[in-house]
């Protein structure tokens, strides 16, 4: 499936440093420590998981859409696939993978995107850019504002291209349980969303919640 790397990751899930669950219309915003790694689980399939990606020490130098796709020749991701930022920096490699279908090219649900695409009263749905401002003012600081909301990952999103080149919101393919690791290559601030939306086939129409641990580089070498 468009060059899908199926790989399992050797961390175990009781050696995480970090776990949370995080329920659909939520959010998540810390910093990975280079060398980290963040494991995404898609608990109960079929949801969408849209990431944003910062240098810790430069916000402005964010995760790039265009420069990722480009390095990599495909706009999907899978292990092996290597996230650059804005100035070319290489910041974060996927290092295992279960579903090989996320998506760079959707970007993230707002209320004007929602009010286009879909029928009905959606202009006031609750959308993953809300979630993206709300994590944003937690932090109490003034790092990061509207503007830094650039393209994003869409983990898990199905979002395959027609033949006549549309691009198409299509049922998921990822299971309860699969998930995506990334492993930090740069000290990276991660802003997750874990989508809300209702009518999105990539959801299945219902949002579900993820699961986001934190492995540190010495868990590996305990478990070997
Ligand atoms: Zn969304």
């Amino acid at each position: 499936m468009y060059g899908f790397i199926r790989k399992e990751s050797s961390f175990r899930p009781e050696d995480a440093v970090y776990r949370e669950t995080v329920l659909s219309g939520d959010g998540w915003l810390r910093t990975l420590k280079k060398g980290e790694t963040l494991r995404v689980v898609d608990l109960e399939g079929n949801q969408a998981v849209d990431a944003m990606f910062y240098d810790a020490h430069d916000p402005d130098n964010h995760y790039s859409a265009g420069k990722t796709i480009k390095a990599q020749n495909n706009i999907y991701l899978t292990t092996g696939s290597i996230l650059y930022s804005e100035n070319g920096d290489r910041m974060l490699e996927i290092t295992a993978d279960l579903t090989g279908r996320h998506d760079t090219l959707a970007g993230s649900c707002s209320n004007y995107y929602n009010s286009v695409k879909y029928p009905g009263d959606v202009l006031y749905m609750h959308n993953c850019k809300d979630t993206f401002m709300l994590e944003f003012s937690k932090r109490g600081d003034e790092e990061y504002c509207k503007r830094d909301l650039a393209p994003n990952v869409n983990f898990f999103m199905n979002v395959p291209i027609t033949e006549d080149g549309v691009l198409e919101f299509a049922d998921g393919v990822s299971a309860p349980g699969n998930y995506v690791e990334v492993t930090a290559l740069m000290d990276v601030d991660v802003l997750i969303s874990n989508c809300p939306q209702l009518m999105n086939p990539c959801n299945n129409f219902n949002p579900t919640p993820i699961e986001l641990m934190i492995f540190s580089p010495e868990d590996e070498d305990e478990s070997n």
